[in-house]
This record gives structure tokens, C-alpha cells and sequence, in this order.
């Protein structure tokens, strides 16, 4: 069985499946109310929303990422049960006020890993302060199988209830296992920064036409999905315990890249990520914040080099006017509205060269001269 940092690791289908069987595992359901933050993407709620709570949400503090913890004290009720710490592009939240606040109030707390499994807080790697945590493995995040999520318990009783009903999610079925071996072979050939706007155009035609397994499920399916019964194919468990063994060479290289992006990208136009003293961090994708974000995603895209927007909705890829589908109320999280309009991110993973660095830092550079 795979372990992580020495705790047994559940695969599921995807990463919001793996935040599902959690909350559920926790005793969660209709009638609960689950905190979150704004400014992150729809697996988070519909993983909530599956399990018959409803997401509630926080907004990201001034500066960050992260979950700001003043925001979270006015939005806690009777109804909460549980909140979820998200760590932004592997940044860590802060993690010491939110864990008081949440003791505070009996809450329980999941950690949201999907951006990294290395970075720590107070010289613990994060995943290890709340109940538990959840991964995922698709192809934006700092390991790639393709499509799948993970979830780990650091309470002895969540681990018996994981343990428990992890034998009623069933595997996938073989053509959905085909299909998705033959995307990671397409990936696998053909993905490099340079190719990035051509491939992620035919990604989302293809999805759209179900030739290949979307991030994302269709709107009228949101959390009614049959995801949510599935865990994760054999073989796909078979390359993440490969994959899991590259951690280290992951991680430096994901030092390198952003180390060249904080000291040789400089603009008055372009702010860097603050960190505290408290984080080493390793960034799955560098953010800065820029002014004029669409004009500067459409030079990206004419000159090949890998930018992208996310998240470029309080809940991403939810457009505005589908916002209320997730419980989200448009002007309740002003700080995560303001940096979609003004964050972009540069790639830190494995198959990012050197000259794709320098093509970036160059481009930008340029851009703003
Ligand atoms: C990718 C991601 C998830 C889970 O994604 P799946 O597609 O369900 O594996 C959850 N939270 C965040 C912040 C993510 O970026």
C-alpha cells in the first residue's frame, strides 16, 4: 500500500473525490456548512457540495494567496463545521492563526495540498496541521498521472472511517482508463512550454467533445458526477508510486525556476509573491501580479511562451453569472475578485528548460519596458 511521509495514502479519481470521501468521512452532509476560500477552482466546492454541505466563502487576504483569518471569524455560524486551508500555488496560509481560530470553534480542519507536497510552515511540511489532506495529480499540479487525487489522515479515527468506505468507490471503467493513458502519451510526447497555447486549444476542444477527460465537469453535472463514486485506476496508482520517488528532483528544480524568476524579472509593473519567514516554500507555479493581464496574456500567446490566467474567476473557471451555482455571492470576496483581474503564473515544472525560463523572463521583461 502507498505511503506518504509514512501515512497511507487513498487514491481516488480525482483530487475533489479525495476531498469528498474526507469530509464525508468526517461526518459531513446536508444541513453543514464548509468553509472555504475564494479564489480557487470549482473541484473545491463541488468535492463539498457532493457530500450535501454547502461551500461558504472567505476571502484571500490583501497581499496573498491565502485565506485571510479576519475574514474567516465573520463567517463562521452555528452551521460550520469544517474549513478547508488552502496553500495557494504552495504557498503555505497562515496556518497558526487559522488552526487557533479553528480550534476555537470545534472545527475541523482539512488541508488543501492540491499545489504542493513539499512546502513547509514552521519547518513542517504542510498537510500535517489539520485532520487531513487532500492532493491531486492532474496535469497542472507538481506531480502529473494524468487525472487523480489522494487523500491522507493525520487522526486515527478519520483514517478508520477513510478505510472503512474506501471499499465502496469503485475503479473506473477500462475505457475511461484508455482514454486517459492515451492523453498522458500525447502529454508525455508532445508537452513543453513552448507548445502550450496549441495544446491546452485542442485540451478544451477535446473535452468539450468528450475525446478526453476535462479538469472540469460539464455545469449541469457539477458534483452529481459519477467522479464522485470512483477511485483511482491501478495503473494510474502504479505511476504516482513511480512518480512519488522524483520528489526531490521535482522540488529542486521547481527552487531553480523560481529563483530565476524572482531575481531577474524586474519591473516597477510586476509585483512578486511575499513570503513569510515562516514558509519554505516550492512554488507548483510562480504568480506575479501584473498590470494589464489580458493584453499581456494575448502577447504570451503570440510569442509562445507559457503564462497562464488562473484563476481568473473567484472560483475558477465559473464566468461571473455562474457564481451563484456554487453558493458564491459576487462582491462578498473583494481582495480574490481584485487578483483574478491582475495575476498570472509562470511554469516551475520538469519539463520547463532553461531557455523556456529565459524566453519568459525575457518576454516579460520586454513587455513592460
Ligand atoms: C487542482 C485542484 C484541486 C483538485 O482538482 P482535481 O481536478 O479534482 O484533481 C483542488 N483544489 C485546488 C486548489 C486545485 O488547484
Amino acid at each position: 500500500m502507498m505511503s506518504f511521509s509514512g501515512l497511507r495514502i487513498y487514491t481516488y479519481y480525482r483530487g475533489r473525490v479525495a476531498l469528498y470521501a474526507l469530509l464525508r468521512a468526517l461526518g459531513i452532509s446536508k444541513g453543514d456548512d464548509v468553509i472555504t476560500q475564494a479564489f480557487t477552482c470549482v473541484a473545491v466546492p463541488e468535492g463539498i457540495m457532493a457530500t450535501g454541505a454547502r461551500p461558504v466563502w472567505v476571502d484571500i487576504g490583501e497581499k496573498c494567496y491565502n485565506m485571510d483569518p479576519y475574514d474567516l471569524e465573520n463567517k463562521i455560524t452555528s452551521k460550520t463545521r469544517a474549513l478547508i486551508i488552502q496553500h495557494t500555488y504552495g504557498i503555505p496560509a497562515d496556518i497558526d492563526k487559522i488552526i487557533k481560530i479553528a480550534r476555537e470553534h470545534e472545527l475541523c480542519v482539512i488541508e488543501d495540498c492540491c499545489h504542493t507536497l513539499a512546502s513547509k510552515y514552521n519547518n513542517k511540511t504542510v498537510g500535517r496541521f489539520g485532520k487531513g489532506s487532500f492532493y491531486s495529480f492532474e496535469w497542472g499540479k507538481p506531480i502529473v498521472i494524468g487525472i487523480g487525487g489522494a487523500a491522507v489522515a493525520n487522526d486515527l479515527q478519520l483514517r478508520k472511517n477513510l478505510e472503512d468506505q474506501y471499499d465502496s468507490f469503485v475503479f473506473p471503467s477500462l475505457r475511461n482508463t484508455i482514454k486517459l493513458q492515451l492523453q498522458y502519451l500525447i502529454y508525455q510526447l508532445f508537452y513543453r512550454p513552448k507548445l502550450y497555447w496549441p495544446l491546452r486549444r485542442l485540451f478544451h476542444i477535446s473535452s468539450s467533445f468528450r475525446l478526453a477527460e476535462g479538469n472540469y465537469n460539464p455545469i449541469q453535472e457539477l458534483n452529481k458526477s459519477k467522479d464522485f463514486s470512483m477511485k483511482m485506476a491501478i495503473s494510474l496508482q502504479k505511476r504516482l508510486a513511480r512518480k512519488k520517488r522524483k520528489l526531490n528532483e521535482v522540488k529542486s528544480h521547481s527552487l531553480y525556476a523560481t529563483t530565476r524568476y524572482r531575481n531577474e524579472i524586474s519591473s516597477a509593473k510586476i509585483e512578486h509573491p511575499v513570503v513569510s519567514p515562516k514558509c519554505n516554500v516550492i512554488f507548483s507555479r510562480y504568480p506575479i501580479n501584473v498590470e494589464k493581464k489580458t493584453s499581456l496574456l494575448l502577447g504570451a500567446k503570440k510569442a509562445n511562451v507559457e503564462l497562464a490566467s488562473w484563476y481568473s474567476t473567484p472560483v475558477h473557471p465559473l464566468s461571473l453569472d455562474k457564481l451563484s451555482l456554487v453558493h458564491y455571492q459576487l462582491g462578498s470576496c473583494p481582495n480574490a475578485e481584485k487578483r483574478c483581474k491582475e495575476i498570472v503564473t509562470l511554469p516551475t515544472h520538469f519539463a520547463v528548460k532553461k531557455r523556456d525560463i529565459d524566453r519568459a523572463i525575457s518576454f516579460l521583461n520586454e513587455f513592460y519596458s
